[in-house]
């Protein structure tokens, strides 16, 4: 009976996007493993389904429960990714449902480990995060929706046919066409660049950027000469949205969806990380093998046809392209290999000087923080993630941006910032190309 009417309420409200009245973002700072073990606790409750979380509840063997109600505990984990990332000195910024909220707050106020609340009322902050009032249907300086960002594709290769071509490298598991961009004037023999946005659905500032970098583009060539050089030298590969599944998914039903929207074998969870999907050190670390997780690795390497299209058109194209860079958010970081591992890439030092010198680009523009370096050491570690799978490929400059912010807004980043977060990423962009135009 239960089960019938769970169904048929699932069914009610799935018509319209999901509210988040009352979900709250905490950032949490554990001081010791055994705060890390508290959050632990907590999150385990999230991964506890509905029949078991009341068992878990009634067995009163832990201090947590005399608070917690009688349903399951949902915790989201926005940075780092999963709850087996979390260590201690290292803050942990977590969203929880509005109706666990409350009690979240009240056991760590109990526990005494420092935290903060980062957003109050999601579902403001995400109303909030509109904040541009531009009626055009598409413009770069709000958010599109999948279909805006398409005909946005389509029409910027028309209107500047000697400069951006398009074509399709696949479809989506959903059967939605994988649009690229080319970008560069025609000439034989050139380096090419390959850069993909929205990897990971709800960071929406991704696909932003990848529509302003092309916009720059146009607007620049013939007119900026740096841009018009690296144009006329090097031909750019522009993903705009690589999961576009997950992406429609966050317009129409859950604006904090970050996977794919495939079917899983033997769960009822849907879709896979995608970026743990790749063939580096593929579910070792910092990965999980269960269905149901937000970092789920996938069946095998490639088994979301979004990474095949991807590595399978860098795979083709590999005697030209010399750099690989992908577009996330959040925390500000400028990542290279390797994540799957703490071992030092063998252009470790090369890595590092360009990515310090992208950085330092960004930086002077809005005086925008970011750190850098091997992902492993400098976020955490991360196996199957495309940057990785790039570099072992044979594609050298290799890097993973993690755009702004550093946690205010997260997710919720206001359309008032796509302007300079686009605008100062583009300069590390710029940067790294003139690096590889010079040097690969
Ligand atoms: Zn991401």
């Amino acid at each position: 009976m239960w089960t019938i009417l769970i169904l048929v309420s699932i069914a009610a409200v799935s018509a319209e996007p999901r509210g988040f009245q009352g979900e709250k973002v905490f950032r949490v700072t554990p001081q010791s493993y055994k705060d890390v073990e508290f959050i632990r606790t907590l999150a385990n409750y999230a991964k506890t389904p509905f029949s078991k979380a009341r068992t878990f509840h009634d067995s009163k063997d832990l201090e947590v429960e005399k608070i917690l109600p009688r349903f399951y505990l949902c915790l989201d984990f926005w940075v780092p990714d999963t709850i087996d990332l979390v260590e201690p000195g290292k803050h942990v910024d977590f969203r929880a449902e509005s109706q666990v909220a409350f009690d979240v707050q009240a056991l760590l106020q109990q526990s005494k480990i420092p935290f903060e609340i980062m957003i109050d009322d999601l579902e403001e902050a995400l109303v909030k995060q509109r904040d541009s009032n531009i009626r055009a249907v598409h413009s770069y300086e709000k958010y599109n929706d999948l279909d805006t960002i398409n005909a946005w594709s389509a029409n910027i290769a028309a209107q500047n046919p000697g400069l951006v071509s398009r074509s399709q490298i696949g479809s989506s598991y959903e059967g939605r066409p994988l649009y690229l961009l080319k970008v560069g004037k025609s000439g034989s023999n050139k380096k090419a660049i390959f850069i993909d946005c929205g990897f990971h659905a709800r960071e929406w500032v991704s696909p932003a950027f990848c529509q302003w970098f092309v916009k720059d583009a146009v607007e620049s060539y013939g007119v900026n000469s740096q841009v018009t050089n690296l144009l006329n030298n090097l031909d750019f590969y522009v993903l705009p949205v690589m999961n576009v599944d997950g992406y429609v998914y966050t317009w129409s039903s859950n604006r904090m969806w970050r996977k794919t929207r495939s079917v899983n074998k033997n769960s009822s969870c849907i879709g896979t990380d995608p970026n743990r999907n790749f063939n580096a050190g593929w579910c070792t670390v910092g990965a999980s093998s269960r269905a149901c997780d937000d970092t789920y690795c996938g069946a095998s390497p490639e088994s979301e046809i979004e990474s095949k299209a991807l590595a399978n058109f860098i795979r083709s194209n590999l005697s030209s392209i010399k750099a690989y860079v992908t577009i996330h958010s959040y925390s500000q970081m400028l990542l290279f290999p390797y994540s799957y591992s703490y071992s030092l890439a063998k252009d470790h030092t090369e890595l590092n000087n360009v990515a310090k010198g992208a950085v330092s680009a960004l930086t002077a523009l809005y005086g925008t923080k970011y750190t850098y370096g091997p992902g492993g050491t400098t976020i955490y570690l991360a196996a199957g993630g495309s940057d990785d799978w790039a570099y072992d490929t044979g594609v050298k400059y290799s890097f993973t941006f993690e755009l702004r912010d550093t946690g205010r807004y997260g997710f919720t980043l206001p359309e008032s910032q796509i302007k300079p977060t686009c605008e100062e990423t583009l300069l590390a962009v710029k940067y790294i190309a003139n690096h590889v135009l010079n040097n690969a």
